[in-house]
């Protein structure tokens, strides 16, 4: 048995920028950040934890880092009211090509699969729901559990070893992802990992990575699983 960890933005949704524009609005609203979108402009975004992110906006803004963690609590709030507003405008999400079959697949197959993204865990779900993705995630690991992308690899296994009663060997987790990060983090714990070029990586450059395999995208179901179930 294998077990499937799944990224969220550009591997299973196209959340349109929903979460970079709600990022946006909270800085704006809870540290009154004018500009802000001068400064995200020059912050990469892609295959890194929320956490990370935001501490790198705040330090480009000028907004010290006690600020920043006092402001916690109230930051989260007010970013996933954002988001849930965004997501509820049309066009706000839409589910990548492949992924509903293929978690229904995965299900179908009683194969375990969980998330395995940077964004916060309450941020994940509504982007997924927004996507019309309803599956029950048993488990996973988000940027809500840390800043480190490879850790949160480590952590992700774990949780299903405790679910499942068993050791999970690295070599029988697959990471499906579509940023260098989620190869390299996938490589940084003995995971295999399968890279698709539906986000904001062609598929060339995510061959450099040197992931077990590279997809233009999920829609090829039966083959996705065939590769999956072919490495355990
Ligand atoms: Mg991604």
């Amino acid at each position: 048995v294998t077990l499937v960890l799944l990224d969220v933005d550009g591997t299973l949704v196209d959340a349109s920028g929903a979460g970079r524009w709600a990022l946006e609005r909270a800085f704006e609203t809870v540290f009154g950040a004018e500009g802000i979108s001068a400064v995200t402009a020059r912050v990469r975004f892609q295959g890194r934890t929320d956490p990370s992110i935001i501490a790198e906006i705040a330090a480009r803004a000028g907004i010290p880092e006690a600020r920043l963690s006092e402001s916690a609590r109230p930051f989260e709030e007010t970013y996933l009211a954002f988001l849930e507003e965004r997501l509820g405008r049309s066009g706000g999400a839409r589910a990548l090509p492949g992924a509903r079959d293929l978690l229904a697949a995965l299900e179908r197959g009683a194969i375990p699969f969980g998330l395995l993204t940077g964004n916060i865990e309450r941020g994940a779900r509504l982007k997924l729901l927004a996507a019309g993705i309803a599956n029950r995630f048993p488990a996973g690991a988000y940027g809500s559990d840390g800043a480190d992308r490879d850790a949160l690899g480590r952590i992700a296994r774990e949780r299903f070893e405790s679910i499942l009663g068993r050791g999970v060997p690295p070599r029988e987790v697959v990471v499906v992802g579509d940023s260098p990060e989620d190869v390299r983090a996938a490589r940084a714990n003995g995971y295999r990992s399968l890279a698709v070029a539906t986000g904001w990586t062609a598929a060339a450059d995510l061959e450099a990575e040197r992931p077990d395999a590279v997809l233009a995208d999920l829609s090829a179901t039966g083959s996705v699983l065939a590769w999956i179930a072919a490495g355990a």
